[in-house]
């Protein structure tokens, strides 16, 4: 099959032809039809996340079930599914207290050696793979796409729509009426910001440093903008809010914008933490803040998602037209283009690529 691999860090991707296992127990195949250009691909693509090379990136797709091995009840060929990242064992302490996405016997990163470059085992990024025309998955992996769903709409419900309403709805369980700001208006903070909409925020102050990127943010749902650009972004949500947010969402990856969240949120309020802070960077809060003000601070990891519960509920709101995914989607590429797809990125030219696959 063709796939796009990562040769080392700060290197174009390559089209290249890769070899992928026959399916084992409780795995299927997975021909991929739309993969996301995710922020998150390039933080390896960077180096700001440790990985081996060479290896194939991409955690964001739909497609059509065309294999499966022994045993699989949840899927069988033909099926349409979302490829979600994390997959569950059901049984331990994290799976049984219901954060099946911190499986403890799941490697989150990937494993070895089931694709393979010219006969050299690489790893799977994410267990999935997903810039390749076809994914080794777990079945547990797999969401049924509904009727009236598209492919490209299904594949950023499998990550930039669930981390972004997630981390509202699970993450932070954000009650009706609260004052939330999100730093970071791209595919992830878009998805804050209409999880925010939908969870009846009163205020939605979005803050970035691009106009086209407030103006998005303005269409997916945020009463209010920043432009960080001009002026102290955390003394300016202060003076809008008169004191402070009740939540503040991290949605860039950078400690520093960490910390204006923790700026940002009023006494009693929480910062979260979405967005991925590469590797070695320490956030600094101000300690005393904890018990004076009972300020607090959380990490959420894929919307703390309940794949098989949360994706098909997503996919519902969208078929109603009270989620916007469509208006995401800037642009379409082929896999031959991930290189400019992810230039675009880079620039901000975008809310959200997808790579299509004939
Ligand atoms: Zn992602
Ligand atoms: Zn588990």
């Amino acid at each position: 099959m063709k796939a796009a691999v990562l040769y080392a860090p700060n290197q174009p991707l390559s089209i290249e032809d890769v070899d992928i296992d026959e399916p084992q127990a409780n795995e299927v195949v997975v021909k991929t039809v739309a993969s996301g250009v995710c922020h998150s691909d390039l933080h390896f693509m960077e180096g700001k996340y440790p990985y081996p090379v060479p290896t194939v990136l991409g955690h964001e797709s739909a497609g059509i079930v065309e294999k499966v091995g022994e045993g699989v009840t949840k899927v069988k060929p033909g099926d349409k599914v979302v490829v979600a990242f994390v997959t569950s064992c059901g049984a331990c302490d994290s799976c049984v207290t219901g954060k099946p996405y911190l499986c403890r016997n799941t490697q989150a990163l990937g494993r070895i050696g089931r694709i393979s470059l010219k006969g050299q085992g690489m790893m799977q990024f994410a267990n999935m793979s997903a810039f390749a025309e076809y994914q080794l998955v777990h079945e547990n992996a797999c969401v049924h796409i509904p009727e009236g769903v598209p492919f490209e709409a299904a594949a950023l419900v499998g990550c930039s729509v669930m981390t972004g309403v997630g981390a509202v709805s699970n993450t932070a369980k954000m009650p009706v009426g609260s004052t939330v700001a999100v730093v970071g208006a791209g595919g992830v903070g878009l998805n804050i910001i209409q999880g925010a909409r939908l969870a009846g925020a009163s205020r939605v102050i979005a803050v970035d440093l691009l106009e086209n990127k407030l103006a998005a943010a303005r269409e997916f749902g945020a009463t209010d903008v920043v432009d960080a650009s001009s002026g102290d972004a955390v003394q300016q949500v202060q003076q809008l809010t008169g004191g402070g947010v009740d939540f503040a969402f991290e949605a860039i990856g950078l400690a520093k914008t960490a910390e204006q969240c923790w700026g940002m949120i009023k006494p009693g309020g929480k910062a979260v933490v979405v967005g991925m802070v590469p590797f070695g960077q320490t956030v600094n809060v101000p300690g005393h803040e904890f018990v004076l003000g009972e300020k607090s601070i959380l990490g959420s990891f894929y919307g703390s998602t309940r794949q098989q519960y949360d994706m098909p509920w997503l996919m519902e709101l969208y078929r109603q037209g009270r989620l916007k995914i469509d208006e995401l989607i800037t642009r379409r590429y082929e896999l031959g283009q991930i290189n400019e797809a992810y230039e675009a990125l880079k620039n901000g030219e975008v809310n959200r690529s997808v790579i299509m696959f004939p």
